[in-house]
């Protein structure tokens, strides 16, 4: 197998793909794939209920916040979120910290008015940084008072790179509206505390699994605020009542997470993930750094651990570093589009291993080149 730096969807622990190879013609002696199953047998209640438990461990996610297993993925949940959260309210709050955030706020004003209230597409101190975190203290003015139904952020910004470091989190509790992150491509890689959040999201398809499902964390206190236009079977309230399963849910994305949750905590958990994900940032920040080819844009402090973007000095290179890195089975590594360059996405399940290869072979190419 190659070393997969894809954004997502991403690279899976190999040992998670082989058991479900394994399991994929007969689960367990039963004569059927998992796919197969009814969501209501006590066969996949078991599953089920093992991946939300397994869940619910990992996150220490505390008995005031239910775990929803949804449809839709991170950009439905930025019309499921309003549609639960509005009723009541005419306007929320928004930080802009690039373009998934940005989007989450665009589709808000269809359900109200949005504020964005944090922006960081303003200049910068350093000109030659264009990414960052800006400072979060100033919200607690733009916030309270104002009747904000809640404050979405975007924990990691997956295109350019930037990544909060608990700011959001270490002012929650002075905020008098509830917190929605979107989490889509950190989550499972770092400790949380929990009941800071009304709302915890993202799609599975980076840290927890295949396409298909939306890991929905919400508090209690928020299940009974959705609009009367919110679909029944996007409706929190109603999708936990009925355990995650008012209509047929992901099901095989759902038993591959909770194949990946077992392999998480078998690891060491989440405080595994967050020191191997350190170490392996550590190191792939650490070469371009050092380097005169590569450059990163994203302010040092505000690094993303899970997406690294970085571009080579002399563009006409980017074509010859992708086909000699695919040519070491290193691939995926294309920049987004609005960003160009490259971009090195090193969730949980790419190990050490897989950076070190990557790192060895920037290294040669840029002797090679410069
Ligand atoms: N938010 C973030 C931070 C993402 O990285 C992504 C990318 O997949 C999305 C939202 C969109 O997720 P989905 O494609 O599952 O709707």
């Amino acid at each position: 197998r190659v070393w997969n730096f894809s954004a997502g969807p991403a690279a899976l622990p190999e040992s998670v793909l082989r058991r479900a190879a394994e399991e994929m013609l007969d689960w367990q002696g039963k004569g059927l794939s998992v796919m197969e199953m009814s969501h209501r047998s006590p066969e996949y209640t078991d599953i089920f209920e093992k991946t939300r438990s397994d869940f619910r461990k990992l996150l220490n996610v505390p008995e005031t916040h239910d775990v929803l297993f949804m449809q839709g993925g991170a950009v439905g949940m930025n019309a499921i979120v309003p549609m639960n959260l509005m009723n009541g309210f005419e306007q929320a709050a928004f930080v802009n910290t690039g373009a998934w955030s940005k989007k989450t706020a665009k589709e808000f004003s269809k359900y109200g008015l949005s504020r964005v209230v944090l922006d960081n597409a303003n200049s910068v101190a350093d000109s030659a940084v264009s990414c960052y975190v800006p400072e979060c203290a100033p919200l607690l003015d733009r916030v309270n008072g104002q009747q904000m139904a809640y404050l979405h952020y975007c924990d990691n910004e997956t295109i350019s790179g930037v990544e909060f470091n608990g700011q959001v989190e270490a002012i929650a509790s002075q905020l008098d509206c509830p917190v929605v992150a979107d989490m889509s491509s950190n989550i499972l890689s770092k400790t949380l505390e929990v009941s800071k959040y009304g709302v915890i999201y993202g799609g599975a398809q980076k840290n927890v699994g295949p396409a298909g499902v939306t890991i929905v964390i919400v508090d209690k206190a928020l299940l009974n605020r959705a609009l009367p236009i919110c679909p029944s079977a996007f409706t929190f309230g109603t999708v936990a009542e009925n355990g995650s399963m008012y209509n047929t849910p992901p099901t095989y994305s759902i038993y591959i997470a909770g194949l990946v949750f077992e392999w998480l905590i078998e690891q060491g958990g989440v405080q595994w993930a967050q020191s191997q994900a350190q170490e392996k940032a550590s190191l792939l920040y650490g070469t371009i750094d050092s380097s005169t080819l590569y450059n990163c844009p994203v302010r040092t402090e505000d690094r993303s651990r899970m997406n690294v973007p970085f571009t080579l000095a002399d563009e006409s290179l980017n074509a010859r570093f992708l086909s000699r890195a695919a040519e070491q089975g290193l691939v995926q590594l294309k920049g987004h589009k609005s960003v160009g360059g490259m971009r090195a996405s090193i969730y949980n399940a790419m190990p050490l291993e897989g950076v070190k290869a990557l790192v060895e072979f920037m290294c040669e190419f840029e002797k090679s080149e410069t």
